[in-house]
């Protein structure tokens, strides 16, 4: 097996998932047992770097003096959807373009996946049907590695100085906590956490999430007449009254979304939480307004219930900032062009580590990874893409 694969490989076989109910940064210990062995392997190549209190690898390649200095960050754990533990990676070689047999399960289908037929005659690497794969974002991880080594063994090559990181928590929102700007580094960054390589990603969600607290009135169903307020009842009410097609299920490109990703409760009391989307700011604060007329027109029919509504913002999108400093996007344009490849835009619908160190003062658009399906058992790499990605990066901190 090639070097840059084996890398990934490795990676992907270490357990990293974090964890959204832990308290603890990172979320899970396991995070550490990646973080060393990236440590080693920068120092192994004659890097300093340290992990931080917080889990987080920083590292510094020096470059050419007078040139910018270049960040590129990718992350360490793994999503909630599906164990990343015991990770079996299976290499198929020169796909031929027919259905591959992950397990006795489960098996990919072009039919399924349509994408695969552009793999057909090259290499894929595809899980073993149990867990996820990891290549969010270990390819990354592996990217970035390889890119270090090529500099460190080819000193004659000049480059930008290069900022490194590796954050554990991506996938549950903590990632960019705790970032540092001043001890990255960078002028500007990239973060190596995204799909197709020909893709800049500069435009992510403002984002917001909503907590309900419903109180009602509980009282035995056989003299319940004009007396119960059934809280479930309140809380289906206020669900329908949302925008019924602002829903993800519904929505695409720049259209925004409320998202009910829970409900609990008793016909007592109920609780719903939802996440609130938006490419464009004033849509984000019109759709938390709207949600906060629903729960005075709830609270309006049913004065005896309790209705508490909370809304805290999250991240922002990350265009005002890359539009204020352009420097970052122009860089990457211009070396993608370089290669002979046209960049292509297209507004992320979710969140990057990037959009929130874009606020924190270093500029982050989002590139490819060559891979897809992510967080589930239907992930894949494609060795090839993989490898453009090398190239890409490379080119876009040499001098
Ligand atoms: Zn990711």
């Amino acid at each position: 097996m090639d070097q840059d694969l084996q890398r990934f490989i490795d990676y992907v076989k270490i357990d990293t998932q974090s964890d959204d109910t832990s308290e603890t940064t990172p979320s899970t210990m396991k995070q550490y047992d990646l973080a060393k062995l990236l440590k080693s392997q920068l120092e192994g190549f004659g890097l300093k770097s340290e992990i931080d209190e917080y889990g987080r690898v920083y590292s510094f390649l020096p470059g050419e003096k007078d040139l910018p200095t270049i960040g590129l960050n990718s992350h360490m754990d793994t999503a909630l959807e599906i164990s990343g533990k015991d990770v079996k990676p299976q290499l198929i070689q020169n796909y031929d373009g027919g259905v591959i047999k992950l397990n006795d399960t489960y098996s990919m289908s072009p039919e399924d996946f349509p994408n695969l037929k552009k793999y057909v005659g090259t290499d894929l690497i595809v899980t073993s049907g149990d867990t996820l794969l990891g290549a969010d974002d270990k390819a990354g991880d592996a990217i970035i590695m390889e890119v270090i080594k090529y500099y460190v063994e080819n000193p004659e090559e000049k480059h930008h100085p290069i900022a490194i990181l590796f954050t554990p928590d991506e996938e549950i929102g903590r990632g960019p906590e705790h970032f540092d700007a001043k001890k990255f580094g960078a002028e500007w960054a990239y973060t190596i956490d995204g799909s197709e390589p020909e893709l800049i990603d500069i435009e992510t969600f403002n984002a917001a999430h909503a907590d309900i607290h419903i109180q009602g009135i509980a009282i035995h169903p056989g003299e319940a007449k004009n007396k119960l307020i059934n809280a479930l009842s309140l809380a289906t009410l206020f669900d329908s009254t949302l925008p019924k097609f602002a829903r993800p299920e519904f929505t695409t490109g720049y259209e925004g979304f409320y998202h009910l990703i829970s409900l609990n409760g008793t016909s007592e009391h109920a609780d719903m939480h939802y996440i609130i989307r938006n490419h464009d700011s004033k849509k984000l604060d019109e759709q938390i307004e709207k949600m906060k007329e629903i729960r005075n027109f709830v609270a309006n029919l049913y004065p005896k219930a309790k209705i508490e509504l909370s809304i805290e913002k999250d991240y922002r999108n990350m265009k005002e900032i890359l539009d204020k400093d352009p420097r970052a996007v122009n860089h990457a344009i211009k070396v993608y062009k370089s290669l002979g490849i046209n960049p292509e835009f297209r507004p992320v619908r979710g969140g990057t580590d990037g959009a929130t160190f874009s606020f924190l003062g270093c500029p982050t658009p989002n590139l490819g990874t060559g891979s897809y399906n992510h967080h589930g058992r239907y992930e894949y790499l494609s060795v090839k893409e993989f490898r453009e990605m090398i190239k890409i990066v490379k080119a876009l901190v040499k001098a």
